[in-house]
């Protein structure tokens, strides 16, 4: 494996095990003129991550995938020593799908002995999955904000299945003044609707066959509230569709201004309808746009 260089040949993807080997790559890209995109991942890499780095490759001529399982985005109960660690395959992945480096930091280096300073975002990062996780989005914004810091692209790509991640971590480089832009990817769906996630490894069989209710239940309230339906009585039947389904708990169901993502009743403004709900020992988060349909009452 070639260690932090530009692109490699046959597919390879180059490493960088550290910052300063990033630095240097990303110093290299940058005298001869080119454009850097950052794709972060916590690996296990499937077709949603490897959509980013397309969309990277589209907007910048170097893409950079970090793989980093951040243990500072995980709860104490949370699943962090069990989360999926697949290097050998992410790193062929990169390989066929173009990416120019990809950036392995180690724990010690992200947080060394000492290390004292979370970025909070506050208000986006308060309902929704924030409200379940208490931490989690201090643990995502913080690590987000090192790696831009760390890799300085020109633009960082993200997936909208984790919407309010997405809103958290464009408020934090707009109030940090981060000269980065950020950009949101559609969700990557298997066939059934199903998001593509990497905890969807864990679903047995009959957990994998309910899983698809998530995707179905939101698309069925989307129309109605695009067509400006009041959310309150919709979004209870929507909840227990779920747990009809099989989902034995539901977090949320909410619709919330894009932006902003404070609930609204009903959809008069560009909203998203996003939910999170368990099954077995996995949460499932999903979520899609609703746009109101111009001229359409309910
Ligand atoms: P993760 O490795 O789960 O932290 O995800 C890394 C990035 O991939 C995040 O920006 C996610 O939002 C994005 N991502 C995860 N799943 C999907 C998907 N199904 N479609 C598009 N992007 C995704």
């Amino acid at each position: 494996m070639e260690e932090a260089g530009g692109k490699a040949p046959n597919g390879r993807v180059a490493l960088a095990r550290g910052v300063a080997p990033l630095r240097a790559a990303v110093a290299r890209f940058r005298a001869a003129g080119e454009s850097v995109a950052l794709v972060p991942t916590m690996g296990a890499l499937h077709a949603g991550h490897l959509a980013l780095v397309r969309a990277g490759r589209a907007l910048a001529r170097r893409t950079i995938v970090s793989i980093f399982v951040n243990p500072a985005q995980f709860g104490p109960n949370e699943d962090f020593s069990r989360y999926p660690r697949t290097l050998e395959s992410d790193l062929a992945r990169l390989g066929e799908v173009g990416a120019d480096l990809c950036f392995l930091p180690s724990v010690g280096e992200m947080y060394p002995p000492g290390h004292a300073t979370r970025v909070v975002v506050e208000g986006l990062s308060e309902g929704l999955c924030g409200a379940v996780r208490p931490g989690h989005f201090a643990g995502v914004a913080t690590v987000v904000t090192k790696l831009l810091l760390q890799a300085l692209p020109d633009v960082a790509l993200f997936g909208e299945k984790d919407f309010q991640q997405l809103r958290v971590i464009a408020r934090a480089a707009r109030d940090l003044d981060i000269p980065v832009a950020i950009e949101g990817v559609p969700t990557v769906r298997e066939a059934d609707g199903l998001a593509l996630s990497s905890r969807n490894a864990f679903l047995d069989a009959g957990e994998r066959a309910v899983a698809p209710a998530l995707y179905r239940v939101l698309a069925g309230l989307a129309g109605p509230l695009a067509a400006g339906a009041e959310a309150g009585p919709l979004l209870a039947e929507g909840r227990d569709a779920l747990l009809r389904a099989g989902f034995p708990r539901v977090d949320y169901l909410s619709l919330c201004d894009e932006e902003t993502l404070a609930p609204v009743p009903r959809v008069v403004a560009p909203a998203r309808l996003l939910a999170a709900a368990h099954l077995g020992a996995t949460r499932l988060i999903d979520n899609l746009p609703v746009r109101p349909r111009p001229g359409e009452g309910p």
